[in-house]
């Protein structure tokens, strides 16, 4: 019994005076930047995984709180070959290209993109927390697109036509902007009458759930649009209770949470893992929504997964899970009118 109370005490005591809580950019700060120094973390050399000898101009980074998931000592850890470059990115594929997806012919001023009916998708910067290394947008020029004057632009291009009733923030990761900034450019889409819904597509707050501070909570529970977050989370490790945590803290508050994963070859291309992380996502109060296939983008063929494939574990998935944890299985085709489901 004493043990016990004891036990209490430690416990309060450490979570008022010890635990020091990291905010966000304090994390960006801390992430690695250097692909040796977390292979050093993880107890893995360079020989271990077949590093690239560079990046290929694309940049590295990778939050501490994403690495505290990988395995230690694993060189197949299936979150540490997602941010690895490996040496296969400096092999050149034939069919696999700089804009796969045709994101360069759907802009309607520089940092709009609208593809679909209805919805328009704002590129708010080219920066990442995180460097996915089979990112479909790994070779768009950014530079062009992003800043201030382009996304005035862009508010101006949605408040100017009706038939958009939902925005789309997305990049790069819109959460790299700070919250202030984030609060000015949503309150300028809520007072566009024709919007009804805000939707942001992030990865920040899955490698560092702190990123989900109450005043951006507050920002998307209080807007008049209904908040969409539409998370990427590929594989089920990549969920801990810290996470699962923040992610059910955020659906309490209102917003509705998805999820989008890559089909990934040697990291998520198999039934029981995409099951598994259907399951840890709605235990996050988190839908699965979409899975998609993989753009072939320039410098990522090894991440690759075949059609035949992809559509044998879309049915193994059908089998075990409750239709509303089965995600859609599409593949976005250049000139489509919404991402084509594969059956
Ligand atoms: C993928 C995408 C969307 C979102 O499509 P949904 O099917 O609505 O999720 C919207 N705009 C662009 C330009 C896209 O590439
Ligand atoms: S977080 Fe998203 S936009 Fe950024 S590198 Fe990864 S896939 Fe690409």
């Amino acid at each position: 019994m004493e043990s016990r109370v004891n036990k209490g005490w430690s416990m309060i005591t450490r979570s008022r005076w010890q635990i020091k809580q990291v905010d966000w950019v304090e994390e960006l700060r801390a992430a690695y930047t250097d692909p040796q120094l977390l292979l050093a973390a993880l107890n893995l050399t360079a020989d271990d995984v077949d590093l690239a000898t560079n990046s290929g101009g694309f940049p590295f980074r990778v939050p501490r709180p994403f690495v505290s998931r990988m395995r230690r000592a694993d060189p197949h850890d299936p979150l540490l070959l997602q941010v690895l470059p490996r040496a296969d990115e400096m092999v050149e594929v034939p069919g696999y290209a700089l804009d796969p997806v045709g994101d360069l012919d759907c802009r309607r001023s520089p940092a709009l993109l609208q593809k679909y009916s209805g919805r328009a998708l704002l590129l708010l910067t080219g920066g990442c927390a995180i460097y996915c290394r089979y990112c479909f947008r790994r070779h768009f020029p950014y530079a062009q697109a992003t800043g201030s004057a382009n996304i005035e632009r862009a508010i101006e291009d949605v408040r100017s036509d009706r038939t958009i009733s939902e925005i789309i923030l997305s990049g790069g990761d819109p959460l790299m902007l700070d919250d202030d900034t984030l609060a000015n450019i949503i309150e300028q889409f809520a007072a566009i009458g024709h919007l009804r819904r805000l939707r942001i597509h992030t990865r920040l707050p899955v490698t560092v759930p702190a990123r989900f501070t109450d005043a951006l909570v507050t920002t998307l529970s209080r807007t008049r649009l209904d908040s969409v977050v539409v998370l990427h989370v590929n594989h089920p490790n990549e969920i801990d209770d810290e996470l699962t945590t923040t992610l059910r803290r955020c659906a309490r508050a209102g917003i509705h949470l998805l999820n989008q994963s890559v089909l990934l070859r040697g990291i998520n291309d198999n039934a029981d893992i995409l099951a598994k992380l259907s399951e840890s996502l709605f235990a996050a109060s988190v839908l699965p929504y979409y899975v998609h296939l993989f753009d072939p983008v320039a410098g990522a063929a090894h991440f690759d997964v075949s059609e035949p494939a992809a559509r044998a574990i879309a049915a193994a998935l059908r089998a075990r899970l409750p239709g509303y944890l089965v995600p859609r299985f599409v593949r976005e085709v250049p000139g489509e009118n919404a991402k084509m489901p594969i059956a």
